[in-house]
């Protein structure tokens, strides 16, 4: 039988394979390159640009592509065949070096937030050596880095990468004043958890708002939900699991690690977890582990959808950032240590951390914020749209002790002092997770809760990367001048404690109690994209990101005009085609049943029959009838209006404000609807019809 040792990573020119494939001389250089970030030299290129041809000819590929994230937030690629032809009209398989390192995709049509303009439509990619080659449907798949000819980030990896160099940056400062010179690198680590929702490929074809939108815009609750818990870890169903061990193999194939695979709350909800990698390779994976999801899901005949909330009163899916920072000799820099000194490097990377978090809660809601998300957050099955961190009770113990100089329980009579003690064993227990919490620490990582399924997992990780570096920055400043470090640490680590503790929350995210708790500790509340969006271009965060070289002012402005038009174009394509709908379904079937019952009802009467069926269905039926056909006009005239609106973030507040609304109110008359016309009429398959279609 095929092993899956076999075949992992067969589809990647992985380490292993470069070894295999390039002169030791080339390997070296290219290593070299990889390690230090520098560029590639051009006979390099060009003998790894051979080799990794012959190898993807040999898998079966007859193309190659640049393959990139640009801001549309999925993956990008035109192939280009590596035939070439020649004088005796034959053709040979060509691969150039600077084929490999840069591309010109004609890019016009991505979105550049004005960074680009139309008639300079031409942008570049540039290869990330960092992230190995692989082949894909017959195709070599080069990651790149997406840039304009003036330099600007296009894409989501450009800005990810400079993060990572900024907190590599820092963090080595740091790491330099607790004498680790051995240590050379720091990376940023992620794994994150994704959830998905599976259903019958003929369900869904019978819902327009899933086609067009991602996501019910109407349906009743069905009679059984998620009430009893039943499906969370529950067996999982034979189609389901072809599915899942089809996955895997392609996933495994391409050298991601795909490691535990689960039922999740809602029916016909799953996760797939990864095994963590450095982030880039993280982003990367995550955003092929999606793509490929997709397709595996048509092979079976099903639809895999990532939408954040796909159906309304059920569990919607998001994506665990598992993040964490680790040095190129293997160590945690988040997981306690087992000696004084250590255990005092890691409580100065903690409230690092703290500090990050509560002085960037905006950008850390930025980074989360979309019209799909929008219904996930503070929804009581997602973390609140309140930004907060989660340290476990011990933990939140042992900075208690820092603060007050109070004794920690266990110690008799002496405060914890920093780079004297060793910190109490803290458990590494999941069990003790709070899963109300946008921002946990799970022992030697923070799991950030917030983001949602279908992002990019980098948007988060720059905000993440930038705002840590940003304060391990300072925090070297200070100490790399101080003479005497043990109490300066000290200190400073208090000083952080006590001005920081507020971003501190490990009680019931979900309470209502907590809005006014959080709102009274001055933490921020954005309820919505449209809310959130603005904090972009607050003075701090663009000072944040231009001094880091993270973005420039222009790459900030771009990047917030982009998220505020997605927005905008998200919920009017929900708007045009809710109206589709009631319009050319629901109001017709509505009127049909009526008839059906004015009908029946003229009948009985003549018989002499009991008609009180149809006479209070009637009346029911009709004042809902008329009731939607007012908000359908409401919600024809709140779209003319919005159309006249050219501000962005005007246009944003009042889709959300005056279209969102009347959408939610209209649903919730036909959902009533729903439950009492006779589905023979009703023109839709019910939330039950979907949650339940794979049997
Ligand atoms: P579980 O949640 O099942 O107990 P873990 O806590 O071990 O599992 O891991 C959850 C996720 O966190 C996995 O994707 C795992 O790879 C990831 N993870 C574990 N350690 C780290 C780390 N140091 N950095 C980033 N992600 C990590
Ligand atoms: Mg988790």
């Amino acid at each position: 039988m095929e092993q899956v040792t076999d075949y992992f990573g067969s589809l990647v020119f992985d380490d292993k394979t470069m070894k295999s494939k390039l002169s030791s001389d080339v390997y070296k250089s290219l290593k070299k390159t990889i390690q230090d970030g520098k560029e590639l030299d051009i006979s390099v290129a060009n003998s790894v640009a051979q080799a990794m041809k012959e190898w993807a000819i040999e898998k079966g590929a007859t193309h190659f592509t640049h393959w990139f994230q640009p801001m549309t937030g999925i993956t990008a690629e035109k192939h280009d065949s590596f035939i070439s032809p020649e004088s005796d009209g034959r053709v040979i398989m060509e691969f150039k070096g600077k084929e490999l390192v840069k591309g010109e995709p004609d890019a016009s049509s991505f979105p550049s937030g004005g960074l680009r303009a139309t008639c300079e439509a031409r942008g570049y990619t540039a290869w990330d050596p960092t992230s190995y080659a692989f082949i894909k449907d017959k195709c070599l798949c080069i990651p790149t880095a997406f840039c304009s000819y003036s330099g600007e980030a296009l894409d989501k990896k450009t800005p990810l990468l400079r993060s990572m160099q900024a907190i590599n940056k820092q963090a080595l400062r740091v790491l330099k004043l607790f004498g680790h010179t051995e240590v050379t690198s720091v990376k940023t680590t992620v794994g994150p958890e994704q959830e998905y929702f599976l259903i019958d490929k003929e369900a869904y074809l019978k819902r327009p708002d899933l086609i067009y939108t991602g996501r019910t815009l109407f349906g009743a609750k069905p009679p059984k939900g998620q009430e009893l818990d039943d499906h969370y870890f529950g067996v999982i169903k034979p189609r389901v699991q072809e599915f899942m061990n089809d996955l895997n193999k392609e996933l495994w194939k391409l050298g991601i690690l795909a490691k535990t695979e689960h039922n999740e709350v809602a029916p016909a909800q799953h996760e797939l977890a990864p095994i963590f990698s450095t982030t880039n390779i993280a982003a990367d994976n995550n955003q092929l582990t999606m793509e490929i999801m997709q397709k595996v899901a048509k092979k079976h005949n099903m639809v895999c959808l990532l939408h954040e909330k796909p159906f309304k009163g059920v569990n919607g899916s998001g994506k665990h950032n598992n993040w964490s920072i680790s040095t190129n000799t293997g160590l945690n820099l988040l997981e306690p240590g087992d000696t004084p000194i250590e255990n005092a490097q890691f409580l100065l990377f903690l409230v690092a951390v703290i500090k990050a978090v509560d002085e960037y809660q905006d950008l850390l809601r930025i980074s989360v914020a979309s019209a799909s998300n929008d219904f996930r957050l503070g929804a009581n099955e997602a973390p609140p749209a309140i930004i907060s961190m989660f340290v476990g009770d011990d933990l939140a113990l042992v900075l208690d002790s820092i603060e007050t100089g109070k004794p920690l329980a266990h110690k008799g009579s002496n405060s914890l002092k920093i780079g004297v003690d060793v910190l109490p064993k803290l458990p590494k227990d999941a069990t003790d997770r709070n899963r109300t919490s946008p921002f946990a620490f799970t022992g030697n990582k923070f799991e950030f809760r917030a983001v949602g399924s279908s992002e990019s997992i980098s948007c988060a990780n720059i905000m993440l990367n930038t705002a840590v570096a940003e304060e391990l920055k300072k925090f070297a400043d200070i100490l790399e001048k101080s003479k005497d470090f043990e109490n300066d640490l000290h200190d400073l680590i208090k000083k952080t404690i006590i001005e920081h503790k507020r971003i501190i929350f490990n009680g019931n995210g979900y309470d209502e109690s907590w809005v006014k708790e959080a709102s009274k500790r001055g933490l921020l509340n954005l309820k919505s994209t449209p809310e959130a969006l603005p904090h972009y271009l607050n003075q701090k965060n663009i000072d944040l990101f231009t001094s880091h070289e993270i973005y420039s002012l222009s790459e900030i402005k771009a990047r917030y005009e982009i998220a505020q038009e997605h927005y905008t174009k998200v919920v009017n394509i929900e708007a045009e085609t809710a109206l589709d709908m009631i319009n050319k379904y629901y109001l017709p079937s509505i009127t049909k049943f009526s008839n059906f019952l004015i009908d029946s009802y003229k009948n009985k009467k003549e018989l002499g029959l009991e008609s009180a069926y149809e006479y209070d269905t009637l009346k029911t039926i009709s004042s809902a009838e008329a009731n939607i056909y007012s908000l359908k006009a409401k919600l024809e005239k709140a779209l003319e209006k919005a159309s006249t609106i050219s501000k962005v973030e005007d246009l944003s507040i009042y889709l959300k404000d005056n279209v969102l609304t009347v959408m939610a109110e209209v649903r919730d008359v036909i959902d009533s609807l729903e439950l009492i016309v006779s589905k023979e009429y009703w023109p839709f398959i019910s939330y039950g019809d979907i949650l339940y279609s794979v049997k």
